[in-house]
C-alpha cells in the first residue's frame, strides 16, 4: 500500500518522477514512498478542482451525503490498517493512532448529515411587492493544507465539511507524516466522488501553497500549523483576497481551583499534556494549580509521571509515550526544559532511560520563571511548567496573558465559577472538568492569533459558503 501512487489530479492517481522516502522516527526505517510534485501538478490539480466545482456544487446534497457517508464506511473498515501506518509514520502509540483515523469518519459522518440541513433564511417583507431571503452556496475551490501531528483528524475536519458545502478541494500534506492523510483521501475516491472533485499534491511547501493561492478559482485557504506559517499564508490570501481559515499555534492554561476533584484533575493533567507525546495544538501547556492543592495535586501528578513507560508505539504492551515526530522536535522540548533549569527551575520528575530513536523523557517542573520558554512559548512535547497561585483574578490574568487563544482548562466544582472562568478565559475552546473537549459536533478554533475562524459544527459548514442575498420584486 505504502508505494501506491500518492498524487490525486482530476481523478486518477499519478506517480511523479520525483519520490520522497517516509521515515519512521523510532527506527528510520522507511515506511513508505510518496510522489513529490511541483508547481506543474499543483496548478494541474487547482484547474481540475476549479473544472470540478459547477457540477459538484449542483449535485444534490442528498447525492454528496450519501458519497460522504459511503467514504466514512470505508475509513472505518480500514481504520486498523491506516492507524498502523499512521503509528509507524508519525511515531504514535498505535491506539491513538487507531482512534484518529476512526474519528476521522465521524467528521465525514456529521457533515454528510449537517449538508441536508436546511440553509438560508426568508426576511419578512417591508413592502407588498418586495420578497427578500438569503441562500447559501459553495464558496468555490478550497486548499486544504495539513499539518503532521494528527495528519488524519485534522484532514478530515477540512475535507469534509468543504465538500459537504459543495466546494471542491486541491490538499496538500505535510510530508513528515502523509501516508495515512493520503489513504483517507484514497477512501473519497474509492467511495466514488467525481473525478476532480478531490486533489492531492504533495511537494514543497511553500511551492505548493504558492500554486494553490494564485490560481483563480481557489477562493478558501484552510490551513493548521503554526502561527508564524499562518502569518505568511494570509498575507498571500490576502494577495487574492482569498479567504483564510486559521489554526494556529496553541498555549493552554490548565488550572486547578482548590475545590476540584484532584483525582479528576490529575487524570485530566495526564491526557491533556502527554496524548500523542504533547505534541497537540490543545495540549496543555502551563498549569496553574491553587496553593491549598499546590502539594497535593504537583506531587500526585509527578508521580503518575514517573510510573510512566516510554517505548515505541506499535510495540506490545502499548507504552503510555511514544516517540515525537523526530530528533528537531525531541532538541526543541530538551532545549526549552535546560534553559528553564539554568534559570533556576526544578525538574520534580525523575530521569527516563530513553530507547534510541526520536524519545523525549516526559519532564515536569516547578519553580519555573515565567519568562523563560518554558513558560511563555509553546513547548509542544512532553514537558511542562506548573505554577502556583492564590486567587481566580490573578490566575485568569496570568493565563490569559499570551498571545494564543486556542484552548484552555479548568476544574472546579463550583458552578458559579464555571460560568465566570468560562466566560473569561480567552479560547476558543475550553475544557472543564474535561481535558478531552474534541468532537465532530464542536467548533474548534481559536482568539487572538492562534487563528481565525471555526472547524467542525454547524460554522465549520458556513466557513465554506458564500451568502447569496435575493431581493426579489414580484
Ligand atoms: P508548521 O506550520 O511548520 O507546518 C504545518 C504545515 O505547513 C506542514 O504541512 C508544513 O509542511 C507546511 N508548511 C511549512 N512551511 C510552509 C510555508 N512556508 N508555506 C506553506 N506551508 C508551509 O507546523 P508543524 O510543525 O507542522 O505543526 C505544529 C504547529 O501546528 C504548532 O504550532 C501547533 O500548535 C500547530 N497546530 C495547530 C492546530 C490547530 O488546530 N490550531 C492543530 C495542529 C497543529
Amino acid at each position: 500500500m505504502a508505494n501506491t501512487p500518492s498524487v490525486l489530479i482530476d481523478g486518477a492517481w499519478h506517480e511523479t518522477t520525483e519520490q520522497k522516502d517516509v521515515l519512521n522516527p523510532v527506527t528510520g526505517s522507511v515506511v513508505g514512498r510518496i510522489g513529490y510534485g511541483g508547481r506543474a501538478e499543483a496548478t494541474a490539480a487547482a484547474d481540475a478542482a476549479a473544472a470540478a466545482l459547477p457540477a459538484w456544487a449542483d449535485t444534490p446534497a442528498r447525492q454528496r451525503a450519501d458519497l460522504l457517508h459511503k467514504a466514512a464506511d470505508l475509513i472505518t473498515a480500514r481504520a486498523e490498517e491506516i492507524g498502523t501506518l499512521l503509528a509507524a509514520e508519525a511515531g504514535k502509540r498505535k491506539p491513538e493512532a487507531v482512534g484518529e483515523v476512526a474519528f476521522s469518519a465521524e467528521y465525514f459522518r456529521w457533515f454528510a448529515e449537517q449538508a441536508r440541513r436546511p440553509s438560508g433564511s426568508v426576511h419578512p417583507h417591508e413592502a407588498a411587492d418586495r420578497r427578500h431571503m438569503t441562500l447559501r452556496r459553495p464558496a468555490g475551490v478550497v486548499a486544504s493544507l495539513t499539518p503532521w501531528n494528527f495528519p488524519c483528524s485534522i484532514q478530515a475536519r477540512k475535507l469534509a465539511p468543504a465538500l459537504a458545502a459543495g466546494c471542491t478541494v486541491v490538499a496538500r500534506v505535510s510530508d513528515q507524516a502523509p501516508l495515512a492523510a493520503t489513504e483517507l483521501v484514497r477512501a473519497l475516491t474509492d467511495a466514488g466522488l467525481p473525478k476532480g472533485t478531490i486533489n492531492l499534491v504533495h511537494g514543497p511547501a511553500a511551492e505548493i501553497t504558492d500554486a494553490y493561492l494564485q490560481h483563480p478559482a481557489v477562493r478558501v485557504v484552510s490551513f493548521t500549523g503554526s502561527t508564524g506559517v499562518g502569518q505568511d499564508i494570509m498575507a498571500k490570501a490576502s494577495r487574492r483576497i482569498t479567504r483564510p481559515l486559521l489554526e494556529l499555534g496553541g498555549n493552554a492554561a490548565f488550572i486547578v481551583f482548590d475545590d476540584a476533584d484532584i483525582d479528576a484533575a490529575v487524570a485530566g493533567a495526564m491526557i491533556a499534556k502527554f496524548r500523542n507525546t504533547g505534541q497537540s495544538c490543545i495540549g496543555a501547556n502551563r498549569f496553574f494549580v491553587h496553593s491549598a492543592v499546590y502539594d497535593e495535586f504537583t506531587s500526585r501528578f509527578a508521580a503518575a509521571v514517573d510510573e510512566m513507560t516510554v517505548g515505541n508505539g506499535l510495540s506490545s504492551p502499548v507504552p503510555d509515550l511514544a516517540a515525537c515526530i523526530d530528533q528537531r522536535r525531541v532538541r526543541a522540548v530538551n532545549d526549552l526544559v535546560d534553559r528553564a533549569v539554568d534559570a533556576g527551575a526544578k525538574k520534580i520528575t525523575r530521569d527516563f532511560d530513553l530507547p534510541t530513536g526520536a524519545f523525549c523523557a516526559p519532564a515536569l517542573l516547578v519553580d519555573v520563571p515565567e519568562h523563560v520558554g518554558l513558560a511563555t512559548e509553546e513547548v509542544f512535547g512532553p514537558a511542562a511548567a506548573i505554577f502556583q497561585f492564590e486567587d481566580e483574578d490573578e490566575v485568569l490574568a496570568r493565563a490569559n496573558a499570551t498571545e494564543m487563544g486556542l484552548a484552555g482548562y479548568f476544574y472546579t466544582r463550583d458552578t458559579a465559577r464555571v460560568w465566570r472562568v468560562a466566560e473569561h478565559l480567552d479560547v476558543g475552546i475550553t475544557g472543564i472538568n474535561n481535558a478531552l473537549p474534541t468532537a465532530a459536533f464542536a467548533p474548534m478554533g481559536g482568539t487572538k492569533q492562534s487563528g481565525l475562524g471555526r472547524e467542525g459544527a454547524e460554522i465549520g459548514l458556513e466557513e465554506f459558503e458564500e451568502t447569496r442575498y435575493l431581493a426579489i420584486g414580484l
